[in-house]
């Protein structure tokens, strides 16, 4: 990830903070009118578009600090990508060999940095923990 796209990222942050007054990702969803739902699915979580209503669906057995992660990186999904260009990815490439999802890890974090010291010893997923790693 280039400094320029993560400036631009940090930029979209900003821009949410300014619209909702908050970088709560369940509140940012609400705002948008993107719904999120639990279901037991493989993956941590998934960002669709269903008879054009906004829907992530967050992986059933995620609590806490993890499921507040994967919620903010499926919004900034429904924020930035196309839903297909998504699907494709995820199905041609590994979870996290695709920019797309780096950029999506980036965002959560950042949107998330000042609930992470507090939340760090709750962050049971390994992978998310890995994530949070690398971009704090
Ligand atoms: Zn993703």
């Amino acid at each position: 990830m280039t400094e320029r796209r993560k400036k631009e990222i940090l930029k979209l942050i900003d821009n949410l903070y300014f619209e909702f007054g908050t970088k709560n990702p369940i509140s940012i969803c609400k705002g948008l009118g993107i719904e999120i739902v639990s279901a037991n699915i493989e993956m941590k979580g998934l960002y669709t578009v269903v008879l054009n209503s906004k829907l992530i669906v967050v992986q059933s057995l995620l609590e806490g600090f993890a499921k507040l992660f994967v919620i903010g990186h499926e919004l900034f999904h429904a924020l930035e990508h196309d839903c297909d260009e998504i699907r494709f990815f995820r199905e041609h490439t590994g979870f996290k060999t695709s920019i797309y999802e780096e950029e999506a890890n980036f965002f959560s974090v950042q949107l998330l940095k000042d609930y992470i010291e507090y939340h760090q010893d709750e962050v049971a997923d390994l992978e998310i923990a890995e994530e949070i790693e690398k971009f704090i």
